[in-house]
């Protein structure tokens, strides 16, 4: 009898235990790294290098293979990241003129926090104003928000430090510390942990230094040297190409850094021999783009490796500290980027290369391991199902919706059209302003400055090199689309006029760019 009742006890237990984890709300940790392409992260295949600790979200969680973002640009990204409201919808168009970003408005954080979570925020911020809706921030801070690979400067509520190491590694200093300190309050946490890398100018960290191999070589892309004479005007007179605005700082030839001397004899190990050689090769035209081209990605390649070390650190602890299991872990980026592909580098454009984005949820208990979803979504949706998990709501309607049905595998999704509107022009790049949608088949892509329309194909060209529009055929098609994106206009509300931009700020950017090329 006493056995009996022990049992029945312990089963009990057992089950009042199983009660409280279900009912236990998860953690949250949202990794956000800067511009960094699917193209590198091998959870997608085909990719020109290896990020094993990224991976493992893959391995264990799911992996969205068709997650864009609405305006591939730094700021108005992440801006939408914690509002899951599009550019016009949160006010922060652009990097460079709309001014800071209105933390009063509803966001993230802080309905998380009123829910009852406790709230961070570590590394890139890139918003201006100071985080609202955190218990703890910690964001990198320089002019223009961008902060330094080495010795970087971070702002919090203290007021600003000055650190020195690598900011992939203080980065998650920062983050460990802070989780250290979550763990001892019975409060879920929302964790924010944002990288800089592998953002321009791509500087590896001092084990990727060390490592350097000058003779190596990355695959170049098929579209590096292509002419882009017989595109659309946007396309031809954009200010990206490796060949012209790639700056001899980008390319390690000349650097300003703030290093110590130990961090200085890394770098010299690394490029000085490297230098030498080039400048005595005399290189130009397309050779000159070769070399510029491996030296650009071999340290965006060096740089991620730095980050996805550091993100296998944050993924150890949470498995050390027993966390892992009920914690949420996303990996995303801000957008894409250009490794070369059109002879370019840099983002802005609706292309694949660049609107798209890596997605890799992993959800112990909730999302299949190894799972691959392909619907549409985008970084609008990224508030809206985390409140969702959470089990919270927005107050004020979100332009996103929850991805819950998705990442539970059992809902049935309606196929969607996402909206894109890239607005910063005139700014760094000179990429034409343009508005378009993207739908399971096709872009269609309308640069209203220029009234240039462009139509691409997903399945055939993938990336984005054969502009259908205007060509036979493709009629019926073309005004379908143009109705459908009018559709998600109207759904979205996109206001008929953009912001006012001063007059001064094109030839500002324009003068910058060029004394870029003496730096
Ligand atoms: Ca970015």
């Amino acid at each position: 009898m006493q056995i009996v009742a022990k049992s029945l006890l312990a089963a009990l237990a057992l089950l009042a235990g199983a009660h409280s984890v279900a009912a236990e709300r998860p953690n949250i940790v949202f990794i956000m790294s800067d511009d960094h392409a699917v193209k590198a992260v091998s959870a997608y295949g085909n990719a020109i290098m290896q990020t094993p600790n990224i991976d493992r979200l893959a391995q264990e969680g799911m992996r969205f293979d068709r997650a864009y973002v609405g305006n591939a640009i730094c700021g108005p990204s992440r801006a939408t990241m914690l509002t899951g409201m599009h550019s016009h919808g949160n006010g922060f168009y652009s990097n460079e003129w709309s001014g800071p970003f209105d933390g009063s408005q509803q966001t993230l954080p802080k309905l998380l926090k009123a829910g009852g979570y406790q709230t961070a925020v570590v590394g890139k911020w890139h918003l201006y104003s100071d985080p609202v809706g955190f218990d703890h921030w910690e964001v990198i801070t320089n002019a223009f928000e961008q902060g330094t690979y080495f010795n970087p400067h971070f702002r919090s509520a203290a007021g600003v430090e000055e650190t020195t190491g690598y900011v992939a590694d203080l980065v998650t200093d920062k983050a460990i510390n802070w989780l250290e300190e979550a763990r001892g309050s019975d409060a879920p946490f929302f964790l924010i942990y944002n990288h800089k890398t592998p953002h321009r100018d791509w500087m590896p960290g001092p084990e990727e230094l060390r490592n350097w191999d000058e003779g190596a070589r990355v695959p170049e892309p098929p579209t590096l040297l292509r002419d882009l004479e017989g595109l659309t005007e946007a396309r031809r007179e954009a200010r990206m190409t490796i060949r012209d605005y790639m700056t001899d700082n980008d390319v390690k030839l000349s650097q300003s850094k703030n290093f110590t001397p130990q961090q200085q004899a890394l770098w010299d190990g690394a490029f000085a021999a490297g230098n030498r050689a080039f400048e005595e090769a005399d290189l130009d035209g397309d050779d000159e783009v070769r070399w510029k081209y491996q030296r650009y990605i071999k340290s965006y390649i060096g740089s991620v490796k730095s980050m996805d070390r550091q993100i296998g650190r944050l993924l150890d602890y949470l498995q050390e500290k027993g966390l892992a299991d009920n914690t949420i872990v996303v990996y995303t980026s801000d957008q894409g980027f250009f490794l070369g592909e059109n002879g370019w580098f840099d983002k802005r454009w609706i292309d694949e290369a660049s609107a798209r984005i890596p997605l890799l949820v992993r959800w112990p208990g909730r999302v299949a391991p190894g799972s691959v979803n392909t619907d549409m979504v985008q970084n609008i949706d990224f508030a809206p199902t985390l409140l969702a998990a959470a089990g919270l709501a927005p107050q004020t309607p979100m332009h996103g919706m929850s991805l819950l049905p998705h990442l539970g595998g059992d809902g049935n999704i309606a196929p969607r059209d996402l909206y894109y509107h890239f607005y910063e022009n005139p700014g760094f790049h000179g990429v034409a302003r343009h508005y378009g949608i993207h739908t399971p088949t096709h872009k269609l892509a309308y640069y209203y400055e220029n009234d240039e329309w462009e139509l691409f194909e997903f399945a055939s060209d993938p990336t984005d090199q054969v502009n259908l529009y205007g060509r036979p055929g493709q009629e019926a098609l073309t005004a379908e689309l143009k109705q459908r994106l009018a559709a998600l206009r109207a759904q979205y509300a996109v206001p008929e006029t953009d912001p006012e931009v001063p007059w001064w700020h094109g030839p500002v950017i324009r003068l910058m760019e060029q004394l870029m090329k003496f730096m």
